[in-house]
């Protein structure tokens, strides 16, 4: 189960969400971080795909993800696009997940993080609905 955050507020841009996808958002709201993995070759996929895009199978299963990984870029955004500009400055991040995946991601709060650092996947809950980010590990909870 991921942390899960209490935020005030409606998200800037609240995500479109396909018969589909509506399986990751739900489980995101009860805290649960997931995607698909494909039945034939095993790769995980994020975001989640109804087909594999490293063997073009078709056939995936829905998989829990622990919400570990590694920071593997950060930068601060301080020209933003207008729908997040009253959250400017903020940090966005490329994270490697433990189970493969490289995802691009929000990086919560202002504590400093290094490059290679562990980073948790936290579940945001927005009055609207859920939205998820990522934090270095070793802060309190
Ligand atoms: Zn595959």
């Amino acid at each position: 189960m991921l942390e899960t955050l209490n935020v005030a507020g409606p998200r800037a841009y609240p995500p479109r969400v396909t018969p589909f996808t509506r399986a990751f958002w739900d489980a995101l709201r009860d805290g649960q971080f997931r995607t698909t993995r494909c039945d034939v070759c095993h790769a995980y996929t994020f975001p989640p795909k109804p087909f594999c895009p490293h063997c073009w199978s078709q056939q995936v299963s829905w998989t829990d993800l622990s919400g570990r990984g590694t920071l593997y870029s950060a930068t601060t955004i301080h020209a933003a696009p207008a729908a997040f500009r009253a959250d400017a400055p903020y940090r966005v991040g490329i994270v490697d997940l433990d189970e493969g995946p490289r995802i691009a991601v929000s990086l919560w709060g202002d504590a400093p993080l290094a490059l290679d650092e562990a980073v948790e996947i936290i579940a945001l809950r927005h009055d609207d609905g859920p939205l998820f980010a990522a934090r270095a590990v070793h802060l309190p909870r």
